[in-house]
Parts: structure tokens; C-alpha cells; sequence
């Protein structure tokens, strides 16, 4: 089974990817994860993209699809793929129907993840992630342990991201309204969108998630 999740940044798609990779055995692809790792490791498109992450703004379509392709060519047995992050325009999720068919595979769901604005700003600046495992932290509602060690994995090197600040995620919320959200439309009129409240209790959004793969 494969599914988008869909919502702005904030709004928890990674941390449900994570919970379905866990629970199901799929496969999480995200974007912006493909695109930070290449910045870390220096690699020349990484180089290319970082101002452009760092503002906000959207790396070119070209990039993201071609990602995205390399990873449709796994052939590995898995429970599907979360597209996490990926359709963010029209033209990528043109190209990712396209890679589907073309792999003889096809999409399942499209399940968008609903918050309001004021809430995402809250959410997002604070936020921090282990290093290690990724278990999510924010310096209200979840502040780091206080022998400095994950709740989960146990190591002791928290993240937080360069394009977390209030400026660039304005930025990045503007870009979600201009590009992404005609997304939602576009799903619909294919009859594959759901929503979920994204606000619910970590709990209740993975189980309404649960009842959609599993109807
Ligand atoms: P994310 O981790 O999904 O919030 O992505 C972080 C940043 O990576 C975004 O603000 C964009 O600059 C870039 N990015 C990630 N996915 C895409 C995508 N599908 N299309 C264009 N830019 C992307």
C-alpha cells in the first residue's frame, strides 16, 4: 500500500511516517530527509540546495522527482511507501503517477493531516530531534530528558533544524498555501483524499490513520 501524507510543515507527517515504518514495515520517503542528508554530506546538489532550504523556499521539481525515482526503483519486500513531504506541486505529483504506473505500482491513499496556522508556529519553534532515532522534542510541550538522554534511544545528540525559526517557517507556510495545497483539491477530484484531525492527541491520529490503510 502506498500513501502521501499531506499537510503543512508542522503538522506531523514525520512522526506518523515513523509510527507506520514501525507498525506496518513501510517505507518512509522524505524529501526534505533526502535533501538535508545531501547537504550534510556535501555532495554538489546539496551544496546547491541549501541556501534555498535554509529561506524556505522549494527546491526545483527536477531534483525532488529525480530523488524520488531512485527510490521507486527498490524492489525490496516492504509494506509500501509513505511519501512524506513529496508531492509539494502539481507537476511533482503528476511525475510521481507517472513513476507509479510506469513501476507497475499505484497509490492508495492520500490522507492529509489538518492543524491550524497558529498552532504550527507553536509547534515548530521549539522543536528539536534526537540524532539518533529522530523521536520528536519541543522545549514546551516535551523538553529534552534531564540526564540529557532520549527518551528512546538513549543517545544524547538533539537536532534542531536550520529552517525552524519563525522567518523561514512564514516562508514556508506561504509556500504551502502558493504550491502544495492545490494538492488537496487534485486528490480529491481523483477520490483519494482523507482527512485527519492533526491537533488530535499522537495517539488518536495514528489510529485514524490505522482505520483508513485498514478499510
Ligand atoms: P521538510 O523536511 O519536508 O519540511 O522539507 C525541508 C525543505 O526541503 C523544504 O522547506 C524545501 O526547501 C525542501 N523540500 C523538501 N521536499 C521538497 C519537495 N517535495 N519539493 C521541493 N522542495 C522540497
Amino acid at each position: 500500500m502506498n500513501i502521501i501524507l499531506l499537510g503543512p510543515p508542522g503538522a506531523g507527517k514525520g512522526t506518523q511516517a515513523r509510527h507506520l515504518v514501525e507498525t506496518r514495515n513501510m517505507v518512509q520517503l522524505s524529501t526534505g530527509d533526502m535533501l538535508r542528508e545531501a547537504k550534510d554530506s556535501g555532495t554538489e546538489m546539496g551544496m546547491m540546495v541549501a541556501d534555498v532550504m535554509a529561506r524556505g523556499d522549494l527546491v526545483t521539481d527536477e531534483i525532488v522527482i529525480g530523488l524520488i525515482r531512485e527510490k521507486l526503483e527498490d524492489k525490496s519486500e516492504h509494506g509500501g511507501f509513505i511519501f512524506d513531504g513529496f508531492p509539494r506541486t502539481l507537476a511533482q505529483a503528476t511525475a510521481l503517477g507517472e513513476l507509479l504506473e510506469a513501476t507497475g505500482q499505484k497509490l492508495d491513499h492520500v490522507i492529509e493531516l489538518r492543524v491550524n496556522d497558529d498552532a504550527l508556529v507553536k509547534r515548530i519553534s521549539g522543536r528539536s530531534t534526537c540524532g539518533q532515532c529522530g523521536e520528536v522534542y519541543h522545549d514546551v510541550t516535551k523538553p529534552h530528558p534531564e540526564d540529557g538522554k532520549c527518551v528512546k534511544c538513549g543517545a544524547s545528540d538533539f537536532k534542531r533544524r536550520a529552517d525552524d525559526n519563525e522567518e523561514s517557517l512564514r516562508n514556508r507556510l506561504m509556500e504551502y498555501y502558493k504550491k502544495t495545497s492545490p494538492l488537496l483539491g487534485y486528490y480529491y477530484a481523483l477520490g483519494m483524499l482523507k482527512r485527519v484531525d492533526g491537533l488530535a492527541d499522537m495517539k488518536v491520529v495514528q489510529a485514524s490513520i490505522a482505520a483508513i490503510l485498514d478499510n
